[in-house]
């Protein structure tokens, strides 16, 4: 986790998460080491970003549930300007399949800028934030191409 953009002579620079009523089951997970998603109790569908309702049959029954952590890089950018606050270099801002079937945004951390690409798999970590709390990032676990 050492070579995080957001670690500046190892100490974490990156900003706390906002914790809301709908996110915060994620956070706490993120707390423990878990990545969190919802499941609608009623049709079983994953969703993510966490909101109140099932966006398919729009139920409130949910739960949260412990994804696996594996997923694929879908898309990806790396915003220069203005620079990103808690960062000492821009960081790898990437939209990530996970195996569950939802996309989550994240940082992609342990790559070059040049070897980045779309359809790379990826397994989630954490990294610490300036108050003690931890965010989900996702580190590649192959070069090759999912798709
Ligand atoms: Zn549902």
């Amino acid at each position: 986790m050492a070579d995080d953009a957001s670690l500046r002579g190892g100490v974490a620079t990156r900003p706390d998460p906002i914790v809301t009523v709908d996110s915060s089951a994620f956070w706490a997970g993120a707390d423990r080491g878990e990545l969190i998603i919802q499941q609608c109790g009623d049709c079983t569908t994953f969703y993510h970003p966490p909101r109140p309702m099932c966006p398919k049959c729009h139920t409130t029954a949910m739960r949260p549930v412990k994804a696996n952590g594996r997923g694929t890089i879908y898309s990806y950018c790396i915003p220069i300007h203005p620079p990103s606050f808690g960062f000492a270099a821009p960081p790898i801002v990437a939209l990530i399949d996970l195996e569950e079937g939802v996309r989550i945004v994240s940082n992609v951390v342990g790559i070059e800028y040049e070897k980045v690409t779309n359809g790379l798999k990826v397994e989630v970590e954490f990294e610490p934030t300036e108050g003690g709390h931890q965010v989900p990032v996702f580190r590649v676990t192959t070069k090759k191409k999912a798709r």
